[in-house]
């Protein structure tokens, strides 16, 4: 990718549950400085971590009663309607200190962003309170660049971008950064990249999906895999049990052993972001052995079948997500569906778990 585009990490939703705190200085460390979150929440735990020549920019929701915060610290945010750009001015007036905004716009998304029948108004304000905005971006987002599927809507979506922002250069505006790319974007589709990209999921070593992945890795004549995870998730043994054959185990009736059993159980649930939906279908890594969840995931706990693994005791380490020995857990055979699910996986995973940099 060219030198010239900037570069943007998402580290919305606890930087993809890996934990801000934990992520954000890493990445700085790797030449970073522009960040990207969703809300005021986010971003005040980003700004007090981060170092101060690096830039934020929050791409959703702001406060009316935050926006005096935002931009009495610098910090850009999307503007996507005319109540948020009259209360900007507004607010840009009041503490006499310009508003970096980055003006979004719709160009098939239909979700945020400015509609063409508003853009004359848009204008119009933007020009008569110039004095109170810095207009630092122009920007719209893509609507599912990651399947193929969605080819033609995507290619129409840049198309009307790249017409938008002439339509706004005509105007007498040309914004340091016009951005559209998220990573499937820039993976995908390079007219999409333009002065700057919004990078979130592959930061984070995951593919935003498996199509995006094959094709990239057949096009870059990639034998493995390119990216790395980062991400592991562990717990221990709390108990071992042991259970006759043809006994239930857990809450109801979902599951009887059938033979003499070593059962364990683990401190997790789904009240830690360990899903249902894993119930009587995950598995985790006990001793280096993929060992199955039986039963129905509780709140706090799972129910784990270990009677094929040799001298379990309390407080083993039992990994979730993640490597041991030579075996390993991916997020998605963790989730047991595709990549895609992927985000909602990490992004549940609760900001109270302890996280370790290592
Ligand atoms: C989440 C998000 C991104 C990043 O998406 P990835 O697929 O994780 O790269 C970019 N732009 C906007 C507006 C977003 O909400």
């Amino acid at each position: 990718m060219n030198k010239d585009v900037k570069y943007s990490m998402v580290v919305k939703a606890n930087a993809y549950g890996h934990g801000i705190e934990e992520i954000l200085p890493m990445i700085e460390e790797c030449g970073v400085d522009h960040f990207s979150v969703f809300s005021v929440a986010e971003a005040m735990r980003a700004y007090e971590i981060k170092k101060d020549y690096c830039d934020l920019m929050i791409m959703g929701f702001v406060d009316d009663d935050y926006l005096e915060w935002a931009i009495e610290r610098g910090i850009s945010f999307f503007v996507f309607s005319l109540h948020r750009l009259k209360h900007t001015i507004e607010m840009a007036r009041k503490i006499e200190k310009k508003a970096k905004i980055h003006v979004e716009i719709e160009t098939g998304m239909h979700r945020t962003g400015f509609c063409e029948y508003q853009l004359e108004e848009v204008v119009s304000l933007l020009k008569q309170h110039f004095v109170y905005l810095e207009i630092e971006g122009i920007c719209s987002h893509l609507a599912g660049a990651e399947s193929i599927v969605n080819y033609k809507r995507i290619l129409e979506q840049i198309r009307t971008f790249h017409e938008l922002c002439d339509w706004f250069h005509d105007e007498g505006f040309d914004p340091r950064y016009r951005h559209l790319a998220c990573s499937a974007g820039v993976l995908n589709y390079s007219d999409s990249v333009m002065d700057m990209v919004r990078v979130g999921i592959s930061n984070y070593g995951f593919w935003p999906s498996d199509e995006t992945k094959m094709m990239h890795m057949k096009e870059e004549g990639f034998e493995e895999d390119p990216l790395k995870r980062v991400l592991s998730w562990k717990s221990e043994i709390m108990s071992v049990n042991k259970v006759p054959r043809g006994k239930y185990v857990s809450y109801g009736r979902s599951y009887i052993t059938n033979r003499n059993s070593l059962i364990a159980t683990v401190p997790v649930g789904y009240g830690y972001g360990f899903s249902r939906t894993l119930s009587n279908n995950g598995h985790v890594l006990v001793s280096g052995k993929r060992v199955p969840v039986v039963g129905t995931v509780n709140m706090n706990m799972v129910v784990i079948d270990v009677t094929d693994v040799k001298n379990v005791k309390v407080g083993d380490e039992v990994v979730l997500i993640g490597e041991q020995g030579d075996t390993s857990i991916s997020v998605s055979s963790f989730s047991d569906m595709n990549n895609s699910m992927n985000y909602e996986l990490l992004t549940r995973l609760p900001n109270h778990i302890p996280r370790k940099v290592i």
